[in-house]
């Protein structure tokens, strides 16, 4: 098969789904025949080997999974796919017959594990899906696609999984959206197929984020699908059954990716406005930057330094206590306050020490 080619043919959403990991030969077969009954999946997914982050945790049944696997997908009438992490797992993989493979978080971070994978694949066309690394690196990212690529291996897909952080207050993986956009605006060839599963960690929150990746014009979902997904034996808390992936399928709003005849002067009447706005915005940082210079030069003539970090402080709780009065939310309004205070302390650098000379 030609999975890029299928993707890119195929109606949004391409959807991916099946168990986080086989567990049992009963488990694959009732998840893949339900999957096959139930939604318009067109691939399998399912682990074979786990990278867990503990070594307690449950590692994945291994080589005995793959035939039931590929037995369950032949039943079900659906390609199948699974992650390989080494170049002895390609060869088991694709020996039992598995059409597709993916390359995992923890693997992408590796261009050695990379390149073990892609030269054990070498020769071959088969089909590749190659998730973000675990760090927020578009580099990383974009160098295993090139690996692959100049290894002639062209059937590739990107998986956006999000990106790991410490104690996120929301996401298991914070989704970053505009790492995967650049990617899309480097590579607009890749189909890219988005993984609420493992982004929000949570299966209440699969809607909200798939729901974002069909408004952001992603290709595809990939969904981890369990038939009693709190006895999953990896990432229970994010697993859904098969008919809960169904109703949450029917519950995507899928908008259109070009804007044709008079909507377009309507968006543009829209857009003319904001760019007013823009402007606006624009001129009052540049008066506000002028008034900053202006603050330079008196904290220059009395022997003040710059940084007055107590007086930011009040200034920064401030606006932060009327975020919500304005409809904006607390990261923007701190970051935006940030932004802002750095670009201030240039022009006051600037004016506070006119001979200072450039490096
Ligand atoms: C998985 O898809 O089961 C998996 C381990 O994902 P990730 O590589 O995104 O952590
Ligand atoms: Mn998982």
């Amino acid at each position: 098969m030609n999975l890029s080619d299928q993707i890119k043919r195929t109606k949004r959403p391409y959807l991916i789904s099946g168990p986080c990991s086989a567990e049992t030969e009963e488990q694959v077969h009732r998840v893949c025949a339900d999957i096959a009954q139930l939604t318009d999946t067109s691939l399998l997914r399912a682990g074979i080997w786990k990278p867990r982050t503990r070594p307690d945790s449950f590692e994945g049944i291994g080589e005995k999974g793959l035939q039931w696997y590929v037995e369950a997908g032949k039943k079900a009438g659906l390609p199948t796919s699974t992650e390989v992490a080494n170049s002895k797992h390609v060869e088991l993989a694709l020996k039992a017959g598995i059409d597709v493979l993916w390359v995992g978080a923890r693997t992408t971070v590796n261009p050695f594990a990379v390149q073990e994978i892609v030269d054990a694949l070498r020769g071959t066309q088969t089909p590749v899906m190659i998730k973000n690394p675990v760090n927020p690196d578009l580099s990383l990212w974009l160098g295993a696609f090139e690996r692959f690529q100049k290894a002639g291996l062209t059937d590739l897909t990107a998986i956006h999984r999000g990106f790991s952080i410490y104690k996120h207050p929301k996401y298991r993986n914070v989704p970053s959206w505009e790492i995967p956009i650049s990617f899309k605006q480097n590579l607009p060839e890749i189909p890219m197929i988005c993984d609420p599963s493992h982004i929000t960690g949570k299966r209440d929150l699969l809607a909200e984020v798939s729901q974002k990746a069909m408004d952001l014009n992603f290709d595809g979902l990939i969904i981890e699908t369990h038939p009693t997904p709190d006895q999953a034996w990896s990432d229970a808390e994010q697993q859904i059954t098969p008919e809960r992936l169904k109703e949450l399928m029917s519950n995507l709003v899928l908008r259109e990716k070009i804007i044709t005849g008079s909507l377009t002067e309507e968006l543009d009447d829209f857009r003319q406005k904001i760019a007013v706005l823009d402007d606006r915005i624009f001129e009052i940082l540049s008066a506000r930057m002028k008034l900053s210079e202006e603050v330079g030069i008196f904290k220059q003539k009395n022997n003040i330094t710059i940084l007055q970090e107590e007086h930011w402080k009040t200034v920064i709780e401030s606006r932060l206590a009327k975020a919500d009065e304005y409809f904006l939310t607390q990261i923007f309004v701190k970051n935006l306050m940030d932004n802002i205070h750095q670009e201030s302390i240039r022009h006051q650098v600037k004016v506070m020490n006119p001979d200072l000379k450039k490096p």
